[in-house]
């Protein structure tokens, strides 16, 4: 079997991958974003169930209520980030619960997808170890979290066996991907 990776990469841009931050699967349900009539979020079947259970937490809000949420959320996202990956979260929590009892956990894992909306963030350097897992997914330290997602997504497809008709290289090549994922993941960097 060939392959052709034109083939794979027109592939990977006509799927939608799941807006979930930390979600490498295929975007196959449409939520629509409250507040921003007309857009919408893709997500696959488990986070459009959390986002719908996330929706309630909105009900009762005008949509301009909920719009100024979400930008002050957006803004306080920003100088969030960390390098350590594990206290990124830690920081992004509390900024975001500043005054919001947030007693369903509806934004323990972000799934309104706030992370992925707010504007690309400023150059930071990483831990090593960071470095070269996104180094070996063909990514510059500047990558974002969805960046890392599109590519592992394309990668895991480009060298997946049944494409590969059992090429111990590609195998070898996709065990390498995933372990870099699956370290970027674990670091909060994915
Ligand atoms: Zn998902």
């Amino acid at each position: 079997m060939t392959f052709d990776p034109r083939e794979s990469i027109r592939e990977s841009v006509s799927k939608r991958i799941c807006d979930h931050e930390e979600c490498a699967d295929e975007g196959t349900h449409r939520a629509p974003i409250r507040g921003q009539a007309g857009q919408y979020h893709w997500f696959c079947l488990k986070h459009v169930r959390e986002y719908n259970k996330a929706w309630n937490y909105f009900e009762g809000m005008s949509d301009e209520e909920v719009a100024a949420y979400r930008h002050n959320t957006n803004t306080w996202h920003r100088p969030t980030w960390s390098v350590t990956g594990k206290s990124r979260k830690t920081t992004t929590k509390k900024a975001i619960f500043d005054g919001i009892d947030d007693q369903f956990g509806l934004f323990r894992d972000d799934p309104l997808g706030m992370e992925s909306l707010s504007v690309r963030r400023p150059k930071r350097r990483v831990p090593g170890p960071v470095a070269k897992s996104l180094r070996r997914l063909g990514l510059s330290t500047e990558a974002t979290p969805q960046e890392v997602k599109i590519r592992y997504k394309e990668l895991a497809k480009r060298f997946h066996p049944d494409l590969n008709g059992g090429n111990k290289e590609a195998e070898e090549r996709l065990k390498r991907i995933n372990e870099a994922y699956s370290y970027l993941v674990s670091a909060g960097h994915a």
